[in-house]
């Protein structure tokens, strides 16, 4: 028997906000707790421990009945969230899944690796800049690509994504970034008021800050895309 995972919520279909899978429908997974904590963590509800009665364990039996019954029985890409879902067994969850047609995309900081991770579709690995007073540990994240198969090449797609909030936070991503050269970047600036309304000018700004900054560096090999959801919903939940 698979062991439960601990999860915080599901809820889609909607569009995937962010990244390499911007616009795309999508049914979130999100899992409950996380080994980090970023100052701007923009999901609380499925980090702090204060939450934990709101989350439930369940199995992926029922993750993938919960799934196909939002989705109508039609696959579609499910999204890993979290928290950080890679604490989370996931095995069981991602082949079953498959053997129905769906495809799974997770995005993690990269801090935490399984065997799992090859049998995903996507695999988006954000770690975290110094804005969010987190510490990378590089051996932790290369565990991680190595787990996804990237060596074989016949693992998950493998991209990067940055959350970048002032010019240190730039730095970190390029300097992160020619560490592994082969991966696609994605860069999006951080969403500094979490709680309430969004401050959609605020993030403009930042977006056109952000823009300028990159095209003087003449870096032209990375992807800069606002997040999507925040412009369309603000800061709401389960959307
Ligand atoms: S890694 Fe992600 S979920 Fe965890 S605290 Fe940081 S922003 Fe929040």
């Amino acid at each position: 028997m698979s062991e439960n995972i601990r999860i915080s919520e599901i809820f889609g279909p909607t569009i995937q906000g962010e990244g390499a899978l911007i616009g795309r429908p999508t049914v979130f997974v999100r899992t409950g707790g996380c080994d980090y904590r970023c100052s701007w963590c923009d999901t609380l509800h499925a980090v702090d421990s204060e939450y934990r009665d709101e989350w439930t364990a369940m199995s992926a039996k029922d993750i993938m009945s919960k799934v196909e019954d939002l989705s109508g029985g039609k696959p579609l890409t499910i999204t890993l969230s979290g928290g950080n879902p890679a604490i989370q067994p996931f095995d069981t969850l991602i082949q079953l899944g498959h053997e129905k047609g769906y495809e799974f995309a997770m995005e993690t900081q990269g801090s935490v690796s399984k065997d799992w991770f090859s049998k995903l579709d996507v695999l988006i690995l954000s770690p975290k800049p110094p804005s969010s007073g987190m510490d990378t540990d590089w051996i932790d994240f290369y565990q991680c690509l190595k787990k996804a198969g990237f060596e074989k090449s016949n693992g998950p797609d493998i991209l990067l994504k940055f959350v970048i909030f002032d010019k240190e936070d730039y730095l970190y991503a390029k300097d992160a970034s020619s560490r592994y050269p082969y991966l696609p970047v994605f860069l999006q600036p951080g969403n500094h008021q979490v709680d309430g309304d969004a401050d959609q000018e605020g993030l403009m700004q930042k977006m056109r800050w952000l823009i300028d900054l990159t095209v003087k560096d003449q870096w032209y090999e990375v992807t800069i895309l606002p997040q999507l959801h925040v412009m369309i919903w603000g800061n709401e939940k389960g959307v």
